[in-house]
C-alpha cells in the first residue's frame, strides 16, 4: 500500500531529498504545489517547534493527509542563541543571503574563534489527520568563521565553519552536506517514525 504524505514546503531541494528517502518505503511524497489553493501559514512563532507544528497542523487540516513541516535556523552562542528562529529575517526582510552573512560577521567583529560557537538546528513536525503529532530535531555544530568561504549551499553556509573538515558548509559537496546537516539528522529520525506509522493501521 502507498500512503500519501504532504510536505509543507515549496523548496524543490527539500522535496527532492524527501522523495529520494521515502519513495521506496511506501510513501508518495506530495508538495504544496499539488494544492494550489492551500492557505499560506505565517511563520511568526517564537520557536522552531511552534512554526513547524503550525505549518504541519494547517496542511494536515486542509488536505486531510499526513503532513510534514520543518523550521530551521542558525543559533550563535555569542548572540544569545540568535538569530535562531529569526534567521531568515535577520537584518530585515530586504537582505539577501550574502548581506545577512556579512551582517552576522559584523556583529561578531573582534570575537575570537573560540567564542564563535554556533549550530544549525532543524525541527520537523508530523501531524496526522487524526491529530496525532510527532516532533523531532537535528543539530549540526560548528563555528561562525571570520570571512565567507565557498559557493555551495545557501543561507549562512559560507560563514559556518566545520572544524572537523577545516572547511565551511559552503565548501562541502552537496552530498556531504546532505549527510551531516541538521535537516538530514532530523529527517533520519522522522523516517523511523514514518516506518512505525506504516506498520500500523493509518
Ligand atoms: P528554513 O527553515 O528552511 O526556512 O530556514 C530558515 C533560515 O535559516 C534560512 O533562510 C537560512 O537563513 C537559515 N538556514 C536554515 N538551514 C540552513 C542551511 O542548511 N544552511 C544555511 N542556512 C540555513
Amino acid at each position: 500500500m502507498i500512503i500519501k504524505l504532504v510536505v509543507a514546503t515549496k523548496n524543490p531541494g527539500k522535496i527532492r531529498e524527501l522523495k529520494a528517502l521515502l519513495a521506496d518505503k511506501g510513501w508518495e511524497v506530495l508538495s504544496m504545489d499539488a494544492f494550489p489553493s492551500i492557505p499560506s501559514v505565517e511563520e511568526n512563532g517564537d520557536s522552531f517547534v511552534d512554526n513547524a507544528l503550525k505549518k504541519a497542523r494547517s496542511v494536515a487540516r486542509f488536505t486531510g493527509l499526513i503532513a510534514l513541516a520543518d523550521d530551521s535556523g542558525l543559533e550563535v552562542d555569542a548572540l544569545g542563541g540568535g538569530p535562531g528562529v529569526y534567521s531568515a529575517r535577520f537584518g530585515g526582510e530586504g537582505l539577501g543571503d550574502d548581506e545577512r552573512s556579512a551582517l552576522l560577521l559584523k556583529r561578531l567583529e573582534g570575537v575570537p574563534l573560540g567564542e564563535r560557537k554556533a549550530r544549525f538546528r532543524c525541527v520537523m513536525a508530523l501531524v496526522t489527520p487524526r491529530g496525532e503529532e510527532y516532533v523531532v530535531e537535528g543539530v549540526c555544530e560548528g563555528f561562525v568563521g571570520q570571512e565567507p568561504r565557498g559557493k555551495s549551499g545557501f543561507g549562512y553556509d559560507p560563514v559556518f565553519y566545520l572544524p572537523s573538515y577545516g572547511k565551511t558548509m559552503a565548501q562541502l559537496p552537496p552530498e556531504e552536506k546532505n549527510r551531516i546537516s541538521h535537516r538530514a539528522k532530523a529527517l533520519e529520525k522522522m523516517v523511523e517514525i514514518l516506518a512505525r506509522l506504516l506498520e500500523r493501521d493509518l
